[in-house]
């Protein structure tokens, strides 16, 4: 039976960054206990249907699950634990950010059973931290790296790149201070201007530019080579990792697993009765909470992905991991054979060109073709 990834979403912050289009709301007092209860009342739910899968990881995501209630974060892993199979490494993944006040709970986290922690430095200078809306101070962030270094087995941070005023010196010097701290894990993201959010407003009036593209590829290289001094490898686009400290949940994204998603706005993608069912919940967080009080879960859409999506969709997450596509897998998994989900002239440019690449049964995207991959893909999809 195909091993089950578990995503439970918080959808809380303390602040609405300018730059995040997430669904996190921020609210004057949070209601944990019923949060809490909606919660536990939805995983149980999606148990009851899934049965006793393999469970293979547990992701707190948001939002800023860090927020929670450590008792919340403990009764959902034994709730999970205790509904599905886990295997014996099972990884309990919870995102946190480095405000002070976090940092102090993170002890309690560790107890309640998480064993990844996922830390949102996003920078490591003050003056990029006021100007991405955070409310942490770059000492916080160290301290918090220190502490989480000292309390979980397995560290990841998130760092934002292509910030307005960026320059390569700068930026080399940030990462090196950070993956000295903390070198099993880097998450990068590169700060784009998404509808709706207020960096969108600012870039409209010219009070925000971005580095171009060109700046924006060479802060990326950059980004690879520094990672690399300290034994961390590019294993996604975004992603970096020392051999076996990759992200075990975000791999089952991108080998085309499945995921059951729990919490308000969370998405699903999983096998039942023969089909792969797309999953959904209620975006808004109290409406959410309604409906599960009512009817037990919080789904507004579950839908079928037939053959030529689950094709599309195994493609598009498959070519951003640097290890490719198994054909074998992509066939079980989406009833189509890999070759007949590629425009045969493009396949053919894209592996003379050098952006793509076959080993045995795999094909994978070499470094410059997952530099242009939105391009190729779009190219590449049938
Ligand atoms: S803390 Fe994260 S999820 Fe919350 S508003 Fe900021 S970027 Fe978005």
């Amino acid at each position: 039976m195909e091993p089950l990834a578990l995503y439970i979403h918080w959808p809380f912050c303390l602040a609405k960054c300018p730059y995040c289009d997430f669904n996190s709301h921020v609210r004057e007092r949070i209601d944990q206990a019923r949060f809490a209860a909606a919660l536990r009342a939805e995983l149980a739910w999606e148990a009851a249907r899934l049965g006793r899968r393999p469970l293979a990881s547990i992701f707190f995501g948001g939002g800023t699950p860090s927020l929670m209630d450590p008792a919340t974060v403990a009764a959902l892993i034994a709730d999970a634990t205790r509904l599905f199979a886990p295997v014996p490494d099972l990884e309990i993944t919870l995102e946190a950010n480095p405000t002070s006040v976090e940092t102090t709970r993170l002890a309690a986290f560790r107890a309640a059973g998480v064993n990844r922690l996922s830390l949102g430095v996003q920078a490591l200078d003050d003056v990029s931290l006021a100007a991405l809306g955070r409310k942490h101070s770059a000492a916080q962030a160290i301290a918090a790296l220190e502490t989480a270094r000292a309390l979980f087995p397995r560290l990841s941070f998130d760092l934002i790149t292509a910030r307005p005023g960026q320059t390569l010196p700068a930026w080399r010097a940030e990462l090196r201070q950070a993956l000295a701290l903390a070198a099993d894990h880097l998450s990068l993201y590169q700060l784009t201007i998404e509808p709706g959010t207020a960096f969108e407003a600012l870039h409209r009036q010219g009070k925000l530019v971005l580095p171009d593209d060109d700046a924006a590829a060479a802060l990326y290289d950059a980004t690879g080579e520094e990672a690399a001094r300290f034994g961390l490898l590019a294993y996604e686009v975004s992603n970096y990792a020392r051999p076996g400290a990759e992200s075990r949940h975000n791999l089952q994204y991108w080998r085309y697993g499945d995921y059951a998603g729990i919490g308000p706005g969370a998405h699903g993608r999983i096998t039942l009765g023969g089909a792969l069912l797309a999953t959904r919940r209620h975006r808004a967080p109290e409406p959410w909470a309604e409906r599960v009080e009512r009817e037990g879960h919080g789904s507004t859409e579950e839908t079928p992905v037939e053959a030529p999506d689950r094709a599309r969709e195994a493609l598009l997450m498959g070519l951003r991991l640097s290890e490719g596509i198994d054909a074998v897998r992509f066939a079980a998994r989406t009833g189509v054979a890999l070759d007949d989900a590629l425009e045969p002239d493009t396949l053919a440019r894209a592996i003379e060109a050098g952006y793509l690449a076959r080993e045995g049964s795999r094909l994978l995207a070499t470094p410059e073709g997952r530099k242009r991959l939105d391009a190729l893909l779009a190219a590449l999809a049938r």
